[in-house]
Protein backbone atom coordinates (compact mmCIF):
# COMPACT_ATOMS: atom_id res chain seq x y z
CA UNK A 1 0.00 0.00 0.00
CA UNK A 2 1.27 3.35 -1.39
CA UNK A 3 1.18 6.31 1.63
CA UNK A 4 1.63 10.03 1.19
CA UNK A 5 2.16 11.98 4.59
CA UNK A 6 -0.73 14.92 5.09
CA UNK A 7 1.15 18.68 4.57
CA UNK A 8 -1.61 20.00 7.76
CA UNK A 9 -0.83 16.69 10.31
CA UNK A 10 1.88 15.26 9.08
CA UNK A 11 0.45 12.02 9.39
CA UNK A 12 0.71 8.94 7.29
CA UNK A 13 -2.30 8.43 5.12
CA UNK A 14 -3.25 5.58 2.41
CA UNK A 15 -2.66 6.96 -1.14
CA UNK A 16 -4.25 4.51 -3.60
CA UNK A 17 -7.08 5.31 -5.30
CA UNK A 18 -5.44 8.53 -7.08
CA UNK A 19 -1.99 7.38 -8.63
CA UNK A 20 -0.71 6.62 -5.57
CA UNK A 21 0.22 10.51 -4.81
CA UNK A 22 -2.75 12.04 -3.86
CA UNK A 23 -4.38 10.99 0.16
CA UNK A 24 -7.55 8.76 -0.46
CA UNK A 25 -10.63 11.07 0.36
CA UNK A 26 -8.16 14.06 0.86
CA UNK A 27 -7.94 17.06 -1.06
CA UNK A 28 -4.80 19.06 -3.00
CA UNK A 29 -4.41 22.50 -2.63
CA UNK A 30 -2.29 24.37 -5.11
CA UNK A 31 -0.44 26.15 -2.99
CA UNK A 32 1.51 28.41 -5.38
CA UNK A 33 -1.45 29.42 -6.47
CA UNK A 34 -2.52 31.16 -3.01
CA UNK A 35 -0.02 33.61 -3.07
CA UNK A 36 -0.38 36.72 -5.07
CA UNK A 37 0.79 40.51 -4.93
CA UNK A 38 -0.83 42.24 -2.29
CA UNK A 39 -2.43 38.39 -0.62
CA UNK A 40 -0.99 37.38 2.55
CA UNK A 41 1.77 35.78 0.76
CA UNK A 42 3.44 36.93 -2.41
CA UNK A 43 4.82 34.62 -4.13
CA UNK A 44 7.00 36.56 -6.78
CA UNK A 45 8.86 38.09 -3.59
CA UNK A 46 9.41 34.14 -2.38
CA UNK A 47 7.86 34.91 1.16
CA UNK A 48 7.79 30.79 1.21
CA UNK A 49 10.53 28.68 3.35
CA UNK A 50 12.62 27.61 0.50
CA UNK A 51 13.33 24.57 2.82
CA UNK A 52 9.97 23.71 3.28
CA UNK A 53 8.42 24.46 0.19
CA UNK A 54 5.46 22.26 -1.03
CA UNK A 55 4.25 22.90 -4.74
CA UNK A 56 1.00 21.22 -2.81
CA UNK A 57 -0.16 21.17 0.56
CA UNK A 58 -2.20 17.21 0.71
CA UNK A 59 -4.75 17.34 2.93
CA UNK A 60 -5.89 13.97 4.47
CA UNK A 61 -8.96 13.12 4.99
CA UNK A 62 -9.62 13.81 8.51
CA UNK A 63 -8.01 17.55 8.20
CA UNK A 64 -10.35 17.97 5.14
CA UNK A 65 -13.08 17.75 7.98
CA UNK A 66 -11.96 19.80 10.13
CA UNK A 67 -11.22 23.10 7.54
CA UNK A 68 -15.01 22.09 6.92
CA UNK A 69 -16.05 22.19 10.20
CA UNK A 70 -13.99 24.98 11.00
CA UNK A 71 -15.42 27.18 7.80
CA UNK A 72 -18.75 25.78 7.38
CA UNK A 73 -19.72 27.82 4.30
CA UNK A 74 -16.51 26.21 2.53
CA UNK A 75 -18.34 22.61 3.11
CA UNK A 76 -21.49 24.35 1.88
CA UNK A 77 -19.98 24.50 -1.76
CA UNK A 78 -19.90 20.65 -1.59
CA UNK A 79 -22.80 18.40 -3.05
CA UNK A 80 -23.68 15.59 -0.78
CA UNK A 81 -21.41 12.48 -1.57
CA UNK A 82 -18.32 13.30 -2.85
CA UNK A 83 -16.41 10.23 -1.90
CA UNK A 84 -16.83 6.36 -0.84
CA UNK A 85 -17.61 5.28 2.47
CA UNK A 86 -17.49 1.58 3.85
CA UNK A 87 -18.48 2.53 7.26
CA UNK A 88 -21.39 1.31 9.19
CA UNK A 89 -21.26 4.84 10.74
CA UNK A 90 -20.31 7.26 8.21
CA UNK A 91 -16.86 8.63 8.24
CA UNK A 92 -18.02 12.45 7.78
CA UNK A 93 -21.24 14.17 5.94
CA UNK A 94 -19.95 14.19 2.73
CA UNK A 95 -19.50 10.29 2.85
CA UNK A 96 -22.11 7.98 0.14
CA UNK A 97 -21.87 4.09 -0.30
CA UNK A 98 -23.84 2.40 -2.63
CA UNK A 99 -26.61 0.21 -1.75
CA UNK A 100 -27.72 -3.28 -3.29
CA UNK A 101 -28.84 -1.51 -6.31
CA UNK A 102 -25.52 0.13 -7.25
CA UNK A 103 -24.51 0.00 -11.00
CA UNK A 104 -27.71 -2.60 -11.87
CA UNK A 105 -29.78 -1.65 -14.50
CA UNK A 106 -33.25 -3.49 -16.20
CA UNK A 107 -34.88 -3.06 -19.15
CA UNK A 108 -38.11 -0.89 -19.61
CA UNK A 109 -41.29 -1.83 -21.54
CA UNK A 110 -39.62 -1.08 -24.92
CA UNK A 111 -36.11 -3.06 -24.21
CA UNK A 112 -34.38 -0.45 -23.10
CA UNK A 113 -31.95 -0.18 -20.61
CA UNK A 114 -32.87 2.09 -17.44
CA UNK A 115 -31.48 2.14 -13.96
CA UNK A 116 -33.24 -0.68 -11.56
CA UNK A 117 -35.66 1.00 -9.33
CA UNK A 118 -34.67 2.21 -5.96
CA UNK A 119 -31.66 3.86 -4.65
CA UNK A 120 -28.39 3.34 -5.60
CA UNK A 121 -26.76 5.34 -3.01
CA UNK A 122 -26.64 6.40 0.06
CA UNK A 123 -26.04 10.12 1.53
CA UNK A 124 -25.33 11.31 4.92
CA UNK A 125 -28.07 13.21 6.73
CA UNK A 126 -27.68 14.25 10.70
CA UNK A 127 -24.89 11.25 11.01
CA UNK A 128 -27.05 8.78 9.55
CA UNK A 129 -27.14 6.96 6.10
CA UNK A 130 -30.19 7.83 3.96
CA UNK A 131 -31.60 7.07 0.83
CA UNK A 132 -30.50 9.07 -2.43
CA UNK A 133 -32.92 9.43 -4.88
CA UNK A 134 -31.96 11.50 -7.91
ZN1 LIG B 1 -4.10 15.30 8.01
ZN1 LIG C 1 -15.59 11.28 4.84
Amino acid sequence: MKFVICTACGKSVPAESVNDQFPDAGLVLPYEEFGYYGGFTDIEFGFFDSKNYPKTWLMCHDCVVKLFTVFPLLGKTLTRGTHPCDNEKPCCEWAWRPTENFGKYTKDSDGALIPAPGPHYQIVQDGQWVDAFD
